[in-house]
């Protein structure tokens, strides 16, 4: 067999949205899984959908993700170009579609936009609400079919603005196998027939897909089940190009589901939960989409939960690295029913992959956290201890700024209601008695600082845990955190002594 290549072929037109994503992910374990190559093509033929920055920022999401390609236009490879303007430039597409011309399998077509307007109003009915340019009417507008071949001569020669558009058997099955679905079969009267090269000499989505998928000697194509309806005219051009034994094998990746239907932008802004990988600003409109990245999940829990958004191994197992992925991922196990995203889910894989990373591997974006809430980290030693502290309470990445920021400020506020119920003259004295023990405390340490908290505790007959409770709020403002006298020992003496005088001060008015 040769080896295994596939391909990502987004248009650059705005953010990558889950779906994109796990189409990138799919694509890159099957090769992997393969040994084969992975190739990002930039499908940018649509000059009126083309958005400055979006390719840039869809490589910066592959970057994020792990998912680097093998071939693309940034990383270059045999194949190249690998944008389709830039291969338009070299005149790649033209010669194809004029192939299918002379083969009888497309014609010129001279119908200006205005001629196309008037035949959909002309033949709108209440049977066929849209009418399409297809073999019902094909006949009955200005094309290399209707015309003489002497007036289409003089229409080519004046430089007549023409589309090329592929002409569609009127009764055929069309059959191919997808590796998710089985055998599909269409009927080619349905389809109209799509334009292959526009009066701008760009081609189409349909014909570059099939002359690069062919160039780059694409083995296997993967892509969202939107693509289903387009795929029998795909195939039909393989078959006139190429031939069929060369046709790439098909899998149609099931929608990625939200609350109501496939999963939208519109979902994420309603819900409150990312649907793009990183934040994405739309040029056109200022609009900013909030991505997985920027509200705190690592990019090993984000390919995770993808991955499991449609595929599974048929185990229990759900936490998977890339390169356990990459081993167990095969395209029989991706099922075809579209598959539900479930943002608690999503923060789940999150939470669980906090977990189990050294915190080493996560700090630096901690600390970039940390300073966009103004609080400076110095060093790594010391903060990273107190990360791994607290890493089992975090779910997202700023958790661990709500979670580890006391250890690096006073707390700006006391949850003092908690405290006031039960406060009480002798606990006023305990503190105060407490702190000039703890002046005196020479080692400064967890255990030391909790031998004499509990001695005078006892002493005084006070329970040691009626008095945790307060110490805490004291020390971190609420009633949350890592073991309390680990607290008191991070921290350090002249901040906890500090803390708890200035609490004492607060509780003294109780
Ligand atoms: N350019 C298409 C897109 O934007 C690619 C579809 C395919 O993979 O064939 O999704």
């Amino acid at each position: 067999m040769s080896k295994v290549r596939v391909r990502f072929a987004p248009s650059p037109t705005g953010g990558l949205h889950l779906g994109g994503v796990r189409t990138v992910l799919y694509n890159y374990l099957f090769a992997k899984n393969n040994g084969g190559d992975f190739i990002v093509r930039i499908e940018d033929t649509d000059q009126t959908r083309y958005v400055p920055g979006a390719e840039q920022y869809i490589f910066d999401c592959l970057q994020w993700c792990g998912l680097e390609p093998d071939e693309s236009p940034l990383h270059g490879g045999e194949y190249g170009p690998y944008r389709q303007s830039e291969r338009k430039e070299k005149g790649i597409y033209q010669q194809y579609a004029e192939q299918l011309i002379k083969d009888g399998h497309a014609y010129y077509a001279f119908d200006t936009p205005e001629e196309l307007e008037q035949m959909r109003t002309m033949y709108t009915t209440a049977d066929n609400p849209s009418p399409q340019y297809d073999h019902h009417l094909r006949m009955k507008m200005k094309n290399s079919l209707t015309l003489t071949a002497d007036e289409v001569n003089t229409l080519l020669t004046n430089g007549t603005k023409h589309a090329i558009r592929i002409k569609m058997p009127e009764n055929e099955i069309i059959a191919f196998n997808d590796m998710i679905r089985g055998d599909i079969q269409n009927e080619s009267g349905l389809v109209d027939d799509k334009v292959l090269l526009k009066a701008d000499g760009m081609p189409t989505y349909h014909l570059a897909v099939v002359v690069d998928d062919y160039l780059m000697k694409i083995t296997h194509a993967f892509r969202g089940e939107e693509w289903l309806p387009s795929a029998p005219v795909h195939v039909l051009l393989w078959k006139y190009l190429f031939g069929l034994d060369k046709m790439p094998q098909w899998a149609h990746l099931p929608l990625i589901l939200g609350p109501s239907g496939k999963l939208s932008k519109r979902d994420g802004a309603k819900y409150g939960f990312p649907v793009f990988a990183m934040n994405w600003m739309d040029p056109k409109t200022n609009e900013l989409t909030e991505g997985f990245k920027e509200r705190g999940f690592l990019p090993e829990a984000f390919i995770n939960l993808l991955a499991l958004l449609g595929w599974n191994a048929g185990t229990e197992q759900e936490l998977f690295t890339k390169e356990e992925l990459i081993q167990q991922f095969s395209m029989e196990r991706v099922h075809s029913g579209g598959a539900k995203f479930d943002f608690e889910k999503a923060k789940w894989f999150n939470h669980e992959w906090i977990k189990k990373l050294p915190v080493n591997h996560y700090s630096d974006k901690v600390k970039n956290i940390f300073e966009n809430n103004g609080l400076a980290v110095e060093g790594n030693e010391k903060f990273e201890s107190i990360l791994s502290l607290v890493s089992d309470r975090c779910t997202l990445l700023p958790d661990f700024y709500t979670q580890a920021g006391f250890f690096f400020k006073d707390p700006e506020t006391l949850d003092t209601e908690s405290v006031k119920p039960k406060w009480n003259a002798d606990k006023q004295h305990f503190f105060t008695e407490w702190i000039t023990q703890l002046n005196s405390i020479s080692s400064w340490d967890a255990v030391a600082i909790e031998q004499s908290f509990k001695e005078l505790a006892t002493a005084k007959n006070i329970k040691p845990g009626d008095l945790q409770m307060p110490l805490r709020v004291m020390l971190v403002g609420g009633k949350f955190g890592p073991p309390v006298f680990v607290i008191a020992a991070t921290i350090g003496k002249a901040a906890a002594i500090n803390r708890i005088q200035q609490a004492l001060g607060i509780f003294s008015t109780f």
